[in-house]
């Protein structure tokens, strides 16, 4: 099936919107009457929704998934072009990351990751592309500077940020986590102006926009600092935590166990295409209402979709005023990634940085096609934004900001342009979590928000939607058997 998302380029067949997935859902709709009073109304098939969904439909409630797009898996999802996955958004997975570790286990998948580098043949090198030309390094040097540069920028106590984010999976930030949430990555740039060499503030500065997709001054400190203690507080940890393990078949692939673990249920009810425009909501239940002006009602309703267009939904009465304000604020990664299949064999074993002058920041091979070509993944951001699509000679002379290289095919998704996005994974600018986490993670009467987007451990990962729809489906169960809520 193809779903209406996501661009492919080849010099045959042009730019194509629309790629396929075994993520979209077909038939898009099995709601057999418009009368039916759910249980529970999920809205959003992404991770999260999907889990919330499984979960609430496997404990025996009357469930019905909303979802705007023609396929499940919202940020994460995978095109399959000529029997090869293309990573679209949320892509590496570890072992370390529990709750989806404990869904891997759940659908039998352990043995189906792959490693994205190979560094047995081919050039082997990292490459240190900047204005002043490209500096090649072992792979064991890139480590080291990354490591170096890295450690410098997180020092902030002596123990590489240890006694800052003790706790990495509790919500409670500290008055010195506030401090450094209120902190940009620029300010500490300044702060330790001093002690970096340029090759390291070129990798730190690089390694900080991967992360965020913004610029170092929408790039809150404090953020930088938890994703770095979830990673065990190294770099080597951040590499297996954030880049390494993918699955062979593609993030789709294991998306859709969800969703037909639920089915299987007998109490899932789903409709795709059905973007939802209002939700009214009272003491009595919840009525939501379509763009094609569809009305359904259910007792709960679990609202799964991301912070940035949350306020592209009315609510009736309504938002409260601190989760409304995080959505006017909204998070800041405008992340770009694109994917290239070149015919050069060689670069499989490059990584590289191209900066600060690039639209592409961040490269390496991420695989080998069924041609037996090389697949580059690339990512930019809000620092010399692009939109992939709208110049594609721009787009292809960015990969040549690596290394020199032939394109045969580009793919990507324009996360920026996604009206169910606007923008990638939850990046927040300083001071959004200080002053905003509780009142996202609140719920207001008869819904329960839930998004990898304000998730506690990993927030802005693929287990944190899970942590979330895991906790929302649990909310709503306690809900019926009468229990206290969490
Ligand atoms: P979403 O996946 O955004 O799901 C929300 C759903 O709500 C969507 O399907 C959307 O269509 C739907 N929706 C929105 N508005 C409406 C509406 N009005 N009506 C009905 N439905 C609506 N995470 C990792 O763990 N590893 C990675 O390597 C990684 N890389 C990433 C790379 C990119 C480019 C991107 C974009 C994300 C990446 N992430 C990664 C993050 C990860 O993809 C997300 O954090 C996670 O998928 C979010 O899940 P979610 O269910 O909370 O939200």
């Amino acid at each position: 099936m193809t779903s209406k998302d996501g661009y492919s380029w080849t010099k045959a067949q042009g730019l194509r919107a629309g790629v396929p997935s075994i993520g979209v859902i077909e038939p898009p709709s099995n709601v057999k009457s418009a009368d039916t009073v759910y249980d529970v109304i999920v809205v959003g098939a992404g991770y999260c929704g999907l889990t919330a969904a499984r979960d609430a439909s496997l404990a025996g409630l009357k469930v019905l998934l909303l979802e705007a797009r023609d396929r499940i898996g919202g940020r994460s999802w995978s095109s399959n072009i000529e029997g090869y996955p293309y990573e679209m958004g949320g892509t590496w997975v570890f072992w370390g990351q529990a709750n989806i570790w404990r869904e891997i286990a759940r659908y039998g998948m352990q043995d189906e990751l792959e490693i994205s580098y190979d560094f047995s043949r081919g050039i082997n090198k990292y490459l240190l592309s900047s204005p002043q030309g490209t500096q090649t390094f072992t792979h064991e040097e890139e480590d080291a500077l990354m490591q170096s540069s890295l450690a410098k920028l997180v020092n902030v106590d002596g123990c590489l940020g240890k006694t800052v984010v003790p706790f990495p999976h509790s919500g409670v930030l500290t008055p010195e986590a506030r401090k450094y949430d209120h902190m940009s990555v620029a300010d500490r740039l300044a702060e330790i102006k001093n002690d970096l060499t340029p090759n390291e503030r070129l990798c730190a500065e690089s390694f900080v926009l991967l992360c965020s997709g913004g610029t170092l001054e929408t790039t809150s400190f404090y953020e930088f600092l938890h994703w770095w203690a979830l990673s065990g507080y190294s770099y080597e940890g951040c590499i297996d935590y954030l880049v390494k393990y993918k699955f062979r078949g593609g993030q789709s692939s294991f998306a859709i166990n969800f969703f037909k673990e639920a089915l299987a249920s007998g109490n899932l009810t789903y409709a795709f295409n059905s973007p939802v425009a209002s939700i009214q909501h009272g003491g009595n239940g919840v009525q939501i209402t379509t763009r094609a002006g569809q009305t359904y009602k259910s007792a709960k309703m679990i609202c799964a979709i991301p912070l940035n267009v949350l306020n592209d939904v009315a609510f009736d009465p309504p938002l409260a005023p601190g989760r409304k304000a995080a959505a006017t604020t909204g998070h800041v990664n405008q992340c770009v990634k694109v994917h290239a299949e070149i015919s050069d064999r060689d670069l499989r074993s490059f990584t590289g940085i191209s900066y600060p002058h690039n639209g592409l920041i961040y490269g390496f091979g991420d695989g080998e096609t069924p041609a037996g070509n090389t697949h580059v993944v690339a990512f930019g951001g809000q620092h010399n934004h692009f939109h992939p699509e709208e110049n594609l000679e721009h787009t292809k002379a960015a990969f040549q900001g690596f290394a020199p290289m032939n394109i045969e095919r580009l793919v990507f998704h324009n996360w920026s342009k996604d009206e169910f996005a606007k923008g990638a994974w939850f990046f927040p600018a300083p001071g959004l979590l200080s002053t905003h986490l509780k009142d996202m993670r609140a719920r207001e009467r008869n819904i329960v928000f839930a998004c990898s987007d304000w998730a506690l451990g990993w927030r802005s990962f693929i287990d944190g939607a899970i942590e979330e729809g895991t906790r929302a489906a649990i909310t709503v169960r306690a809900d019926f058997a009468g229990r206290a809520k969490l």
